[in-house]
């Protein structure tokens, strides 16, 4: 998971470009913390600009102010392929020796990636990462420069040769072109400000910020080029180009990945959360004092649970925003450190009641262990754990950071197993097909984690 973001200003004297690419990559902060940067184009080449930390730290408002361009595109990364280092961040640039430049950012994972690199590699392609843009990058310069194929084609030639998930923005010069793989993976929203500044993101919540008004989702194999000329889009015929003659839709951008004012796969997320709640609370059996959630991505989930039970929902857990996301920290040490640092319950709040603690979803247990004792240090009398989503059983090959069957505590145990391993009074999760139900279309989305029914291809 990552964000991408594509400005391109119609009114070419307007040019806030870069600054509005910026803004976007704000609002993406939750979708990567590890790097982040843009490219655009100050009026003769590419610039770019990218750094290790969060946007916040890497942009100022004074050096906005010289980048001035019409035309820019953004990353966020949260690193799955490639170390953790500036050579892995996004945007990559390539500056031919003719002077052709050329740059790219992606969203997503490709599950072919050694493959093609290789290949590539045997043509004498020099790579500087471990990182899937770059591969999308120097695929499509190299399909372009030496098989002779227009932008277009390569990029069709990208749709047919790469497996897995792909939302992405290219420059080649101040041209712009956005595309999205055949399985529409992870979300792509197109929008537009005044009818003058057209705006890609990885979700609609940067959009808001800008102002824009929504347009329509990049569709699945679609491709859109904007130049002095206007905008041409090229809608694929997706099942030409993809394994299963089905979208793919990530359905864990709705459970945990999306922020809940995003609207995705034209789901409204935090509604999505709150009937992830209320279905979870349709069996149950055990009746709280209080219902917490595990802040900030179960809050929705956790509201629709303590609704649908009648029961008070309560913060009493206090979130430290300064401290990174743990699922998405990359590496476990940096993750039990957080953890402690940054959950803190309401003194003598939990003293003596039976809590019912809500969480998204169990990945490795680590972080869901040590709450479920934070919590019981400070008074409760019973820990209930109840997860909004299914058991997470199968590792994610498209873009998040599961690689291994055996890091996944639900592929190991069993939940009485998972229970006593948290600690917990006891622990219910939601059933795969109560997760279904509750997709407008569950046929065009990827449930490959909770049922192992891989809808794009297996790992290489
Ligand atoms: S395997 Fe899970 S996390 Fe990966 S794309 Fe499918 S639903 Fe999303």
């Amino acid at each position: 998971m990552c964000g991408i973001i594509g400005i391109y200003q119609k009114n070419l004297k307007l040019k806030t470009a870069s600054k509005l690419a910026v803004l976007g990559l704000f609002a993406e902060q939750h979708r990567g913390q590890e790097s982040c940067g843009i490219v655009y184009y100050d009026g003769t080449q590419l610039q770019l600009i990218k750094k290790m930390g969060l946007v916040k730290e890497v942009f100022h408002e004074d050096k906005l102010r010289d980048m001035r361009s019409h035309v820019a595109i953004g990353h966020v990364r949260y690193p799955t392929k490639g170390s953790s280092d500036i050579q892995n961040a996004q945007p990559h640039v390539l500056n031919n020796l003719s002077g052709a430049q050329y740059a790219l950012a992606s969203n997503g994972d490709l599950v072919n990636y050694k493959e093609l690199r290789s290949d590539l590699k045997k043509k004498n392609v020099l790579f500087e990462s471990g990182n899937d843009g770059e591969l999308i990058l120097k695929y499509i310069v190299y399909k372009h420069e030496k098989d002779g194929l227009s932008i277009i084609d390569s990029i069709k030639s990208v749709m047919k040769s790469f497996k897995g998930s792909f939302s992405t923005v290219l420059l080649v010069k101040d041209e712009f072109y956005a595309f999205r793989d055949p399985h529409g993976n992870r979300p792509f929203i197109f929008g537009e400000i005044d009818d003058e500044t057209y705006v890609f993101a990885s979700e609609s919540c940067c959009i808001d910020i800008m102002k824009a008004s929504f347009v329509k989702e990049v569709a699945p194999a679609e491709i859109l080029h904007i130049s002095n000329d206007g905008l041409t889009s090229y809608k694929l015929n997706p099942n030409e180009y993809r394994t299963q003659d089905k979208t793919a839709h990530c359905v864990f951008e709705l459970i945990y990945f999306s922020r809940p004012d995003s609207v995705v796969y034209e789901h409204s997320v935090y509604s999505f959360r709150e009937s992830l709640g209320k279905q979870l609370a349709k069996e149950e059996t055990i009746i709280p004092d209080i219902v917490v959630p595990v802040p900030d991505s179960s809050n929705f989930i956790a509201l629709g649970y303590a609704r649908e039970m009648n029961v008070e929902f309560s913060l009493a857990l206090i979130r430290n925003h300064y401290v990174g996301r743990t699922f998405i920290a990359p590496e476990q040490t940096i993750r039990d450190e957080n953890v402690v640092q940054k959950f803190n319950p309401l003194p003598g709040y939990l003293e003596g009641k039976v809590v019912t603690l809500i969480d998204d979803s169990i990945v490795r247990g680590t972080t869901l262990q040590k709450i479920v004792k934070i919590v019981r240090s400070h008074g409760a009398k019973e820990v209930h754990v109840r997860i909004g989503s299914p058991m997470v059983k199968y590792p994610c090959f498209y873009g998040i950071d599961t690689p291994t069957y055996e890091e996944l505590i639900a592929n190991q145990k069993k939940v009485e197993d998972i229970a006593k391993y948290l600690k917990a009074d006891s622990l219910r999760y939601l059933e795969v097909e109560e997760l279904k139900n509750l997709v407008k279309d569950k046929k065009n989305f990827c449930f490959a984690c909770f049922d192992g029914n891989y809808p794009i291809c297996l790992k290489e």
